[in-house]
C-alpha cells in the first residue's frame, strides 16, 4: 500500500468497485479498501437487476447470473395476481445475480484497470486538514496506515459511517429503513422464470415480500418491512417465517441473511471538500423497490469521472465536486428516485382494500414495457382518481 493515491475508495460493493474501475481507467492512481475478508460475502441482497440497467456497466456473463427472468407477478393482499410476461413486455425483464461472484468480478475489473485493492482493511477515520478530507486511516490486522488522497469516495454502504465521520448527517429515520430478512430456499415449487412480489399489511407492512428464483427449484425468498413496523414477535423474520411455513413447508433453507435498506430521500448534499459519497452511503436506493445495485454503479461511475476531472484541474473542493451531486440528481436515475419516493409514501398509507382494487384494475392489462414507471403509468390511466390523490406528482407521470 502506498501512502498517497489520487483517489481512495472506501468499500468494495458495486458503487466502490465501479468507482475504482472508472478512476483507474482514467489513468488515476487508485486504492480500494474493503473491510470484509472477501469481496461479495456475505450477500445482503435479493440480487435482482434489470437487464439493460446492468449492461450499462458490465457485459452480462453467465458466470455470475443465477437466473434470467422472463416474467414477473404482483400478488395483492386478497390473492389477486397481476402477471407481466416478457412476450407482452418486449422481452426486457431482468436477472437474478450471484452477487458473491458478481461483486468479485467488478473488483477484479477495477484491479485489472490498475487499482490497488486491499481486503480486510477498514477505514477507521478520515484524515482532515482545515475541514478538508485528505485521506483516511486504514486498519488491517492490527496495523494502522495513513493513506492520503486528493479525493476520497465513500462507498461504504448503508451504514455510511465515513461520511458521518466527516461531519455529514447520514441518519435515516427508523420508518425509512427497510428491515430485511431473506432465505435462500431450495427444493421448492416455483416458476423459475418469474419473480413474484406480495403486497399487504398482513404479509409485509409498508414493504413487500419477494420470491426471486435462482434455479429450477431454488429462490431468494425475502421480505422488507418498515423499521417502524418491526418489533418483538413481528420482525421481518417473523413475517417471512409465517409466509414460508404456509407457502413452502417442505423448502430447505441453505442461507439466511438480514440487512437494512434505506428508502428515504437521498442525502441533501453528497459531496464535501475532498469527499464524494456514492451508492447506499449517499442514500440513492430506489425508495419504491429498494433496488440499489444499479444506482450504486451509476453513482460510483459518476463519482470517479467527476473526481478525475477535478483532479486534472487541480481543484477538489466542494464547489468543484458539486458537478457530481448535480449530475446524478438531474439524471434519469435521480429523477426516478425523487418520483418513486412520493409514490412509495403514497402507497404505504393505503389500506389493503385499496391495494386490492389497484392491482385488480391492472390485472388484465397487457403491458408493452416492463418497468416500474410503465406499471405506475398504467395504474394511473385506469384509476383516474389516483391522479388527484397523488397531486402535483401525477403531472410527471402522464
Ligand atoms: C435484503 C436486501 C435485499 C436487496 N435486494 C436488492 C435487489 O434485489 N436489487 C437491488 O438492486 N438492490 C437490492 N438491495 C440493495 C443493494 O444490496 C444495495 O443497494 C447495493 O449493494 C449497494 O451497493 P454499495 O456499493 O453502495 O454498498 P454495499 O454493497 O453495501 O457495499 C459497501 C461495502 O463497503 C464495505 N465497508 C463498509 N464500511 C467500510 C469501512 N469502514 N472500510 C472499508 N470497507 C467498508 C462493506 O463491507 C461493503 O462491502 C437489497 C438490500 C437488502 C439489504
Amino acid at each position: 500500500m502506498k501512502s498517497r493515491y489520487d483517489v481512495l475508495v472506501v468499500g468494495g460493493g458495486p458503487a466502490g468497485a465501479v468507482a475504482a474501475r472508472t478512476a483507474a481507467k482514467k489513468g488515476l492512481s487508485v486504492c480500494l479498501v474493503e473491510k470484509r475478508p472477501a469481496i461479495g460475502a456475505p450477500v445482503r441482497c435479493a440480487e435482482g437487476i434489470g437487464r439493460e440497467a446492468l449492461a450499462e456497466f458490465v457485459a452480462p456473463d453467465k458466470r455470475w447470473i443465477s437466473a434470467e427472468m422472463t416474467g414477473a407477478a404482483i400478488v395483492a393482499p386478497d390473492g389477486t395476481m397481476m402477471k407481466l410476461e416478457s412476450n407482452l413486455a418486449g422481452n426486457k425483464v431482468g436477472y437474478i445475480l450471484d452477487r458473491k461472484v458478481f461483486d468479485r468480478e467488478l473488483v477484479w475489473q477495477a484491479a485489472d484497470a490498475g487499482s490497488d485493492v486491499f481486503v480486510k482493511t477498514r477505514a477507521t477515520a478520515p484524515i482532515m486538514e482545515d475541514g478538508v478530507v485528505k485521506g483516511a486511516k486504514l486498519e488491517s490486522c492490527g496495523t494502522v496506515t495513513d493513506v492520503k488522497s486528493d479525493v476520497v469516495i465513500a462507498a461504504d454502504g448503508v451504514e455510511a459511517k465515513f461520511a458521518r465521520w466527516c461531519g455529514i448527517d447520514t441518519t435515516v429515520p427508523v420508518r425509512e429503513i427497510m428491515s430485511g430478512a431473506q432465505y435462500v430456499l431450495t427444493d421448492i415449487d416455483i416458476d423459475p422464470y418469474s419473480t413474484v412480489f406480495y403486497l399487504g399489511n398482513e404479509v409485509a407492512p409498508e414493504g413487500y415480500l419477494w420470491i426471486f428464483p435462482k434455479g429450477a427449484r431454488s429462490a431468494n425468498v425475502g421480505i422488507g418491512i418498515s423499521g417502524k413496523k418491526s418489533g418483538t414477535g413481528h420482525r421481518a423474520k417473523d413475517y417471512l417465517d409465517k409466509f414460508v411455513q404456509k407457502t413452502f413447508p417442505e423448502g430447505k433453507m441453505i442461507e439466511f441473511i438480514v440487512g437494512g435498506v434505506s428508502v428515504c430521500p437521498p442525502l441533501g448534499c453528497t459531496v464535501a471538500d475532498g469527499l464524494i459519497i456514492a451508492g447506499d452511503a449517499a442514500r440513492v436506493v430506489d425508495p419504491l423497490t429498494g433496488g440499489g445495485i444499479y444506482n450504486g454503479m451509476f453513482t460510483g461511475n459518476l463519482a470517479a469521472s467527476v473526481a478525475a476531472d477535478c483532479i486534472s484541474k487541480g481543484d477538489t473542493g466542494k464547489k468543484a465536486l458539486m458537478a457530481y451531486d448535480a449530475g446524478w440528481r438531474s439524471s434519469k436515475m435521480g429523477r426516478a428516485i425523487a418520483r418513486n419516493y412520493h409514490i412509495k409514501e403514497y402507497l404505504i398509507k393505503q389500506p389493503d382494500e385499496k391495494l386490492n382494487a389497484i392491482i385488480k384494475s391492472v390485472s388484465k392489462l397487457n403491458l408493452t414495457e416492463f418497468s416500474t414507471i410503465t406499471l405506475i403509468k398504467e395504474i394511473m390511466k385506469v384509476n383516474p382518481k389516483l391522479m388527484v390523490e397523488l397531486g402535483a406528482l401525477a403531472a410527471s407521470l402522464r
